[in-house]
């Protein structure tokens, strides 16, 4: 699935001489929903359009490894996005419930830009610009861009090299593509200190941090067999793991990429609590034999084939049998 002319024309003449845009990205944003939002927001900017950009849920702060993006000062508080923004564009959000509090501004809105790499979005704007073979939407806000004729700086590139290096693991994904390593340095060619955004994205965590990993990854179980010829590796961080070490839950994002490393697991899935509202968020990731995407989707989440999640209303225990019966259901030969 790529994107047509005609929606490229459609998106350009929606952005062409506008006074003011405001951009929204997915709940507890990652590396691609934040560098998306601000590359575009930071070139629609430099056109002379007034940007606002946000995300609906709390809490509304950059995690600490986004903190060295430049533009942080057009985010606002989800509160503070107008009521019924002229034109909203959504970035990275494969569907409406996934902008959280910042839903409603979807029926509000008179024109709503969705731009995303989702093989599930559910095409809810008025144009779309989604392209389900894009390693990240990173990706399609360069394309963008190119199209409109806006010039790569180090301010825009360093936001879209950080979607791109987050939602390709640092190019090593089967999505990293020879286009990806083009975009790649087309982004370094402009100058912006890569090893240094590689640090603060990879190599950079509180000792704390280090301490929970510990604790998450000696509990974690491995299930060899949980389904015909499948391994499954779980852990659960729980609130009183974040409580303990003083850390929240953008801040265990990395647990899952420690878990997946092991060799016996097909499956990897870590369960995190969160304290805001108690709930069990999900991270599942694939090797390749089970399609994650599809088996989140089913259970009211979504996201990739080979990574993707959703929320729990049940506790750890109740969670972790649905998902068994889901790999083994899935584990099922065809026909
Ligand atoms: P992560 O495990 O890193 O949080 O997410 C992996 C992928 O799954 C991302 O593409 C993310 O957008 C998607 N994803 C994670 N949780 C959810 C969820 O609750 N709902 C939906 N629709 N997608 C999710
Ligand atoms: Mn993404």
């Amino acid at each position: 699935m790529s994107v047509a002319e005609p929606d490229w024309a459609a998106a350009a003449a929606l952005l062409a001489g506008r006074e003011e845009v405001v951009l929204a990205c997915h709940v507890a944003p990652d590396g691609d929903a934040l560098g998306s939002m601000l590359g575009l927001g930071v070139a629609l900017q430099a056109q002379g359009t007034r940007v606002t950009a946000s995300w609906g849920s709390e809490p509304f702060e950059v995690p600490q490894a986004y903190g060295f993006l430049p533009a942080l000062d057009l985010l606002v508080p989800a509160h503070d996005v107008p009521p019924a923004p002229d034109l909203l564009v959504t970035l990275d959000t494969g569907s409406e419930d996934r902008l959280g509090t910042l839903a409603d501004r979807v029926c509000a809105a008179r024109d709503v830009l969705v731009i995303d790499h989702h093989g599930s979005n559910t095409l809810y704007g008025t144009a779309h610009l989604v392209d389900a073979d894009a390693a990240a939407t990173a990706v399609v806000v360069a394309e963008l861009l190119d199209r409109l004729g806006v010039p790569l700086t180090q301010e825009i590139a360093a936001p879209l090299y950080t979607g791109l290096v987050t939602d390709t693991g640092s190019f090593r994904h089967a999505s990293t593509s020879p286009q990806v390593h083009e975009l790649a340095a087309r982004l370094l060619a402009t100058g912006i200190r890569h090893e240094l955004i590689n640090r603060a994205i990879w190599d950079t965590q509180p000792f704390s941090y280090v301490q929970l990993l510990g604790d998450v990854c000696s509990r974690a179980c491995l299930e060899p067999e949980v389904a015909d010829g499948l391994g499954l590796v779980w852990t659960v961080v729980e609130g009183v793991d974040l409580h303990r070490y003083g850390l929240g839950l953008s801040d265990v994002e990395g647990v899952i990429d420690v878990l997946r490393t092991a060799v016996e697991a097909e499956v990897a899935m870590v369960l995190k609590c969160d304290p805001v509202d108690g709930l069990y968020k999900v991270s599942t990731r694939s090797k390749g034999a089970v399609d994650v995407g599809a088996l989140c989707t089913a259970l009211g989440g979504g996201g990739h084939r080979f990574a993707a999640g959703f929320t729990s209303s049940q506790d750890a225990e109740t969670t972790l049998a649905t998902v068994r019966e889901a790999l083994a259901a899935a584990a099922q030969p065809a026909g």
